[in-house]
């Protein structure tokens, strides 16, 4: 089965409004022949607007990085998938390892957002990934099956259409540090399997499979090459549009 891949940039807490438009229009313009490859980018939710506009009519599309799963009311701070919608997106990050790291999510509310998200019709990109002690410890497999089985629970399959899964290895985010090419082959074959598993193998061929930690330009190929890999989910390398084309372009 033929899965557009989907390279994805988080810009995470990076770049004002001015700065972000600044790379999006330059992104733009280097991705003008791009036809096989699906691009994406994740701006802050306040550059998200400005950025959404700057792209009408170009080939580039935008997330967000994360949601809150209730449609509004008294949450300070947080901003509705609705509202996300609104401004533009049609991708949200959901789960990314930073914020259950440092704000504390769990896979019940990553089941919330997704259903949030699912609701409004945006497209959620289920981040995963297992710690260096979880690898260590030989529980790489069990940590995803449960971040994969529950994020996803109580789901049908219509619901799950355009899920996106993003592997990434904690202790490969943002430090330099690549998983190798048989550790990343047999992660997402078993994600694969374990789609099937869950829902159908129809499913299972048609969701396309990320693969997030440290892809730079020179890596990207042997990585994306990789059969079950879609993809990429782009931190540091896609806050420069010259590097982030060259990982879009991989196959050129
Ligand atoms: C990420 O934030 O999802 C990521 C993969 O970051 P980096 O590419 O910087 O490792």
């Amino acid at each position: 089965m033929k899965r557009t891949p989907l390279i994805a940039g988080n810009w995470k807490m990076y770049k004002t409004g001015t700065e972000a438009v600044e790379t999006a229009t330059t992104l733009a313009r280097l991705c003008s022949d791009i036809k096989d490859t699906e691009v994406m980018i994740a701006p802050t939710f306040l550059s998200l607007p400005l950025v959404a506009a700057s792209l009408e009519d170009t080939n580039i599309k935008i997330g967000a990085q994360n949601l809150y799963f209730e449609k509004q009311g008294a949450f300070t701070g947080e901003v509705s998938a609705d509202m996300i919608k609104a401004a533009g997106a049609q991708y949200v990050i959901i789960g990314h390892s930073e914020r259950r790291l440092y704000f504390r999510e769990t896979d019940t509310s990553v089941c919330r957002k997704i259903k949030a998200a699912v609701e409004v019709g945006l497209k959620p990109i289920l981040c995963i990934g297992e710690s260096e002690t979880q690898r260590n410890e030989e529980k790489t497999f069990s940590v995803l099956d449960k971040q994969v089985s529950d994020g996803l629970k109580g789901f049908g399959l219509d619901d799950l259409a355009h899920l996106v899964l993003a592997y990434e290895p904690v202790w490969a985010i943002g430090t330099g540090k690549t998983a190798g090419v048989d550790q990343v082959m047999q992660v997402h074959q078993h994600l694969r399997s374990l789609l099937e598993k869950l829902f159908s193998k129809d499913f299972s061929d048609q969701t396309r499979i990320l693969y997030g930690g440290s892809v730079n330009p020179e890596n990207a190929k042997n990585l994306m090459d990789i059969e079950d890999v879609d993809g990429a989910l782009v931190g540091g390398a896609s806050l420069d549009a010259d590097k982030f084309i060259n990982i879009i372009k991989y196959n050129k």
